[in-house]
């Protein structure tokens, strides 16, 4: 549309008042927003529980809650337009930089982004193989991963229309390539499990000339998890945003070689291909950078000796309870933080996991716990906001009390 015919369209829109023949740009304003209420309680209003997270970074409970510097940035480029495709273009090199990339886009999830990525490896910058997806034809169909890696989060780049070879050895992989090979995938969180390793897997992909892709969704800490696996080679890499980056649940990043990142935003907003499901608005997008920024320029040690501290008071709570024990527990991924175990004998104190759980839950303050096997739970101090380890220590005991003997 011309500028003319803006202007004309816009004078039979069914603005109120003044508005209506004033020149181009409009000096008034169409309506006075209303003086924003403080005290409105959505939480209240929608009838929701709040609750403690002593849990982690699950996508069911909401993920992680996004740092104020984040949470501003939203706001504060919520007030103008931008350009959708220069606002991932230049947080986009932000990241890349951060990241030890060649380039990067944020996408709707980690999800996303191995959606993304799939599909820019399968049709490359070719337009129309773009507006084929998840029809194949005449495009590589297969891609390759170890046995021990396939978990439901596969189906991310299934949805491309690709058939998964399962393989357990490098040897078995090397026969498995052929020309319908798309690509090597690789699951970070069961790296310990498979039994090819990650220098020996982006090896066999450079031997061959096929991208590898790895999903680290959870898996920082530790912060160089952002950067090794560029570093190590890998084409592309996966990561969640709403997770252990504290940026908004809906985002991710997708980063790795140029040429496939370019590729897989054909894919995406604002172009129309299998990906224009998933977009991400520029808020999100520059809040996603902020909270990448955040997270890198943290203070790690500091942070985990907290996490320790908090550990420590809520188990110095628990042991006050005859027949209690805890165990300090660090999972290898996702979450990679702190956790404390605290088990009880049976025979003195007279509760099961889940009924601790439900009453912790049932509680005021609500508290979510992780369950155990029967005569335990774990819980996670990661996500717990100053002061809620005081509760946690003193809730957990209060019902401990109640019931032993
Ligand atoms: C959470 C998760 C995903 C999906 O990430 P989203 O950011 O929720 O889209 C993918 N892979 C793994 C291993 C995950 O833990």
């Amino acid at each position: 549309m011309k500028r003319r015919d803006v202007i004309r369209n816009l004078s039979i829109l069914p603005v109120s008042g003044a508005v209506i023949g004033s020149t181009f740009p409009f000096k008034e304003t169409l309506s006075v927003p209303a003086a924003p209420d403080a005290k409105r309680d959505l939480f209240k209003e929608l009838g929701l529980r709040t609750f403690i997270n002593a849990v982690g970074t699950v996508t069911f409970m909401s993920g992680s809650l996004m740092h104020d510097e984040v949470v501003d940035a939203i706001v504060s480029t919520s007030k103008e337009f931008a350009i959708l495709d220069e606002v991932q273009d230049k947080a986009g090199e932000k990241i890349a930089a951060l990241c030890h990339a060649e380039a990067a886009t944020v996408t709707a999830g980690c999800w996303s982004a191995m959606i993304l990525g799939m599909a820019g490896v399968l049709t490359g910058m070719d337009q129309n193989k773009v507006s084929r997806l998840p029809n194949l034809e005449g495009m590589k169909s297969e891609v390759i991963l170890q046995k021990k890696h396939r978990h439901g989060y596969v189906h991310a780049i299934e949805a491309c229309g690709i058939k998964l070879v399962e393989v357990e050895t490098a040897e078995d992989l090397e026969k498995a390539i052929n020309e319908k090979t798309a690509m090597l995938w690789f699951l970070n969180f069961a790296a310990n499990d498979g039994k090819i390793k990650y220098e020996e897997f982006v090896a066999l992909g450079k031997k061959y000339n096929i991208p590898t892709m790895i999903d680290i969704a959870a898996d920082v800490p530790p912060v160089e998890n952002l950067w090794k696996f560029n570093d190590m080679g890998f084409d592309l890499v996966c990561i969640s945003g709403g997770k252990a980056l504290f940026g908004p649940q809906s985002a991710g990043i997708l980063m790795g070689k140029k040429d496939l990142v370019a590729a897989a935003r054909l894919s995406a907003p604002p172009r129309g291909g299998i990906a224009r499901g998933q977009k991400v608005n520029k808020e999100e997008i520059i809040g996603m950078y902020v909270a990448l920024d955040k997270y890198i320029k943290t203070d790690h040690e500091k942070e985990w000796k907290m996490w320790e501290e908090r550990i420590a008071l809520i188990a110095s709570f628990a042991r006050r309870i005859n027949g209690v024990t805890t165990e300090v527990t660090v999972p290898p991924f996702a979450n990679h933080t702190p956790n404390l175990h605290i088990t009880w004998d049976s025979a003195k104190v007279k509760i099961t996991s889940n009924e601790l759980q439900e009453r912790l839950r049932k509680g005021n303050p609500s508290i979510e716990v992780m369950g155990g096997s029967g005569n335990d739970i774990s819980l996670s101090v990661f996500l717990l906001k100053p002061g809620q380890e005081m509760i946690l220590g003193t809730r957990i005991t209060e019902e401990l009390k109640k019931v032993s003997v």
